[in-house]
């Protein structure tokens, strides 16, 4: 946050407010995020508001147990942004247990689910919606519509951010379109830990397969970890990825099993640390997708032994 160019500054408010600075003294708006990629979006909209994640990076979401410092968070927030589908079903349980009135964003409002089955309740809705970017732009979209109805005098600056963030959004996408249209059909096959990236499989043409569900509390079965080891094998498949957020050792179990390396960590519902190459949503998903070329190119799949040709 720099605040030094409108600190001492009233006949250069003018100044300051075309680059961006708030020129008024009033406390910053104080946000709160369920999960750090989303907290990541507000930022890059809210630049100087406060804002605040339950769910810290590297951690995940899906399992989260909220304390009484979330409580605390709650009843001081100016508004609250959810990603929705199902995604952090304690944010309602713990905003009705506390007994606040809030401000509550749905940042999903308005995207196309995947729908997916779960064996317990039928038809339910992937929630990692973030990980198509098309989705992105929606979230951001809430988030700029929001931010300006709380905070009209700074709709200006909200709309400037919304605008500079959806142009290195649609950067990014053609980016990945590009990368991925260079890898042959039979190659785009990955294995992370849990169902977590439907949404980038379906907008890039990727099949992603994972030894649990859309959810990190699903339990492994047997026969999946079988069928997982079937299609490594039958694919040539060289390498697989741990996440993040998840417990390692389904992975590890499939490496020692099969004798294929794991890659380089992936950031499937969180951003990893500032030191790390996860820390922006636009880093995460550049970083994913620099591993996700690389395990599909080491993929060799018996024809291309005899003839590189069929994958033109
Ligand atoms: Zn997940």
């Amino acid at each position: 946050m720099n605040y030094y160019c409108c600190r001492f500054l009233i006949p250069f408010a003018l100044v300051a407010s075309i680059f961006g600075c708030r020129a008024d003294t009033s406390p910053p708006l104080k946000i709160v995020t369920t999960f750090s990629i989303l907290q990541d979006f507000v930022r890059e909209i809210g630049k100087d508001k406060v804002v605040i994640s339950i769910v810290g990076p590297n951690s995940d979401a899906h399992t989260y147990q909220p304390t009484p410092r979330d409580v605390r968070q709650i009843a001081q927030a100016d508004l609250i942004f959810i990603n929705g589908l199902g995604f952090e079903g304690w944010i309602h349980r713990l905003i009705k247990s506390s007994g606040y009135k809030v401000n509550i964003v749905t940042a999903t409002d308005g995207s196309q689910p995947m729908m997916i089955n779960d064996p317990g309740e039928g038809a339910v809705p992937d929630p990692h919606a973030w990980n198509d970017i098309k989705n992105v732009k929606i979230y951001v979209k809430n988030i700029y519509t929001s931010l300006s109805k709380l905070d009209p005098e700074q709709a200006p600056f909200y709309r400037k951010n919304y605008e500079d963030y959806l142009a290195k959004l649609e950067d990014l996408d053609q980016f990945i379109v590009n990368a991925i249209k260079e890898i042959p059909q039979k190659k785009r096959i990955i294995i992370t830990a849990h169902d977590a990236f439907g949404y980038y499989g379906q907008r890039y043409g990727v099949k992603f397969l994972a030894p649990v569900g859309t959810s990190t509390a699903d339990e492994p079965s047997p026969k999946a970890m079988a069928s997982l080891i079937d299609v490594i094998q039958a694919h040539k498949i060289k390498m697989i990825f741990v996440e993040n957020i998840t417990n390692k050792k389904l992975i590890q179990q499939l490496s020692e099993e099969t004798g294929i390396q794991i890659g380089e960590e992936i950031f499937s519902d969180a951003l990893s640390e500032k030191d790390q190459p996860g820390s922006t949503y636009l880093a995460m998903i550049r970083h994913n997708t620099d591993q996700f070329i690389k395990a599909m190119r080491l993929m060799q799949p018996k024809e291309e032994c005899r003839s590189s040709s069929v994958y033109a």
